[in-house]
């Protein structure tokens, strides 16, 4: 591993430029009292800068717009939905440089791997473009043949929409997407560590044309507190989550009294599976990309690699050398590979995790030591040997750690991928196609890359089985989570 000779990290002029405050019926507004957070650059420990700490009452206030403003969205053509998110779509390739250094500042990923964001983030405004024209409906004649049924799509209505801090522009995107093409009016919050980008691309969404009301943005810092009431109020007749299998389970809950529509995008603990016949140079590429886009924080990441036995000292081997081949540093710096973790509490339970793995017999291969100095960087790190009883092995790392553990066959392969309350994505690397399909076939998730490290793709459906959600985000069906069917009978006497 090399480090990254920048050790200040820069601050980008679009930090100051983004607006700081809450979204409300089109226009800018101040928290209840002046009220703000700070938000921090991870790679330093300081202050970027201040946004609007919204209380229970104006959060209450920004969805009582979107509820004003859900007519207006629903009136809209569909042409006209996707021609604002077409425009959207333009704006953030134009913006990337801008919004790529805003996102590396409160987020900490290299810059690259921001405008890699931007980029997928932009892809779902043009995806749901497309769906926004295509919603379809039916026309069938009843079985008995006395009375016809039309079908149809209608938006479900005003949406809440939650996001993390892990992928600030995309998640927005995901959500935002098929809200608007489905014609849902929505109150969207971010993660209180990066509310940036979303602040910056409401602007953009005004920019492209939509409706005052239309979408509404809160920043707040304590979300239980304000998101409860709106979600219990019944206005709102959506709620699309993704974070925490814990949040996601009292959200749940809180749905249930008004019985509120939900897609929940919760906790993964992908399994990333060897066999001996599998491409190595390949495994492990797919390793890297599994284990380190995002510094090992996403969902989707690896957090279980097994490796049949006759080639796991290979693997590791290999793995480690390309990890230990890493640039760690601020995201801004010239050829970092990998930024800091987003915060203290996430380096410490890395830290954890790892001290806790090696405490139950598990060997570093490579990194393992914390860095020191500020910011909160961790580094690449190999292990082998971590057994079934490692903390690592039921909860999510969100770092760059990979555990390796052996298997001897198919049947031990299975057994080990479904061994967790999770069902998000698992990886298989084999050059037998039946193999193969009998993994994808056996294995509990709801997606599942196959000699590839990458599934995400607004093309494709996302999500997950068990308790890693509900619902899917993007493809075909993405607009369905936005969408009630409405059937209507009509008499037709023979
Ligand atoms: P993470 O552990 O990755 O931060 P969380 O599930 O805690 O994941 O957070 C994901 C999102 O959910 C964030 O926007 C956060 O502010 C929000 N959130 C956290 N707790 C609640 C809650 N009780 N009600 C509504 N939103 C919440």
């Amino acid at each position: 591993m090399s480090t990254s000779q920048t050790t200040q990290s820069a601050r980008p002029a679009i930090v100051d430029a983004v607006p700081k405050d809450l979204f409300v019926g089109g226009s800018w507004q101040q928290a209840t009292g002046g009220k703000t957070f700070d938000v921090l650059d991870p790679a330093t420990g300081e202050v970027l800068c201040a946004v609007a700490d919204a209380s229970p009452e104006d959060g209450r206030r920004a969805l009582d717009a979107a509820v004003a403003a859900q007519p207006a969205m629903a009136a809209l053509s569909p042409r006209q939905r996707a021609d604002i998110l077409t425009r959207a779509f333009d704006l953030l390739h134009r913006r990337i440089d801008d919004l790529a250094a805003l996102m590396t500042a409160e987020m900490g990923k290299p810059l690259a791997e921001a405008r890699g964001e931007i980029v997928y983030a932009a892809e779902f405004l043009r995806h749901f473009a497309g769906e926004a024209v295509r919603i379809d409906g039916g026309y069938q004649v009843s079985p008995a043949g006395d009375a016809r049924f039309l079908i149809t799509k209608q938006p479900v209505g005003v949406a809440l929409l939650i996001t993390p801090w892990n992928f600030p522009m995309a998640m927005g995107t995901r959500k935002l997407g098929p809200a608007i093409a489905a014609g849902c009016a929505s109150v969207i919050k971010p993660a209180p560590q990066t509310p940036l980008s979303m602040l910056a691309l409401i602007d953009i969404l005004r920019e492209a044309g939509l409706p005052d009301g239309g979408v509404n943005l809160i920043t707040c810092t304590d979300a239980g507190a304000v998101l409860e009431p709106m979600i219990r109020s019944g206005l709102a007749r959506k709620l699309s989550f993704t974070g925490s299998t814990k949040v996601g389970r009292i959200l749940l809950e809180q749905c249930a009294e008004k019985v509120l529509r939900t897609s929940m995008e919760l906790g993964g603990n992908a399994p990333f599976l060897v066999f001996d016949d599998a491409d190595l140079d390949e495994a492990v590429a797919g390793a890297l990309q599994a284990k380190m886009r995002n510094m090992g924080e996403a969902c989707t990441a690896a957090n279980r690699i097994y490796v049949q036995s006759g080639v796991i000292d290979e693997f590791g081997r290999r793995l480690a050398a390309r990890m230990a081949e890493l640039t760690v540093g601020p995201g801004t710096g010239d050829g970092v590979q990998v930024g800091p973790l987003i915060d203290a509490a996430a380096l410490t339970k890395v830290t954890e995790l790892v001290q806790d793995a090696v405490d139950r017999g598990a060997t570093v291969l490579t990194g393992g030591v914390q860095l020191g100095g500020a910011g909160y960087f961790y580094p690449p790190t190999v292990l082998s040997g971590v057994p079934r009883d490692a903390r690592m092995s039921d909860e999510e790392i969100f770092g760059p750690v990979a555990p390796l553990t052996p298997f001897e066959d198919e049947d031990d392969a299975v057994v080990l991928a479904n061994d967790t309350e999770f069902g998000l994505v698992s990886y298989v690397f084999t050059n037998d196609l039946r193999r193969a399909l009998r993994m994808a076939e056996r294995i509990e998730s709801g997606m599942v890359g196959l000699n590839q490290g990458v599934v995400s793709n607004p093309a494709a459906p996302f999500g997950g089985v068990k308790q890693s959600g509900l619902g899917r985000e993007g493809g075909a069906i993405g607009i369905d989570e936005f969408l009630e069917t409405k059937y209507i009978g009509i008499a037709m006497p023979k």
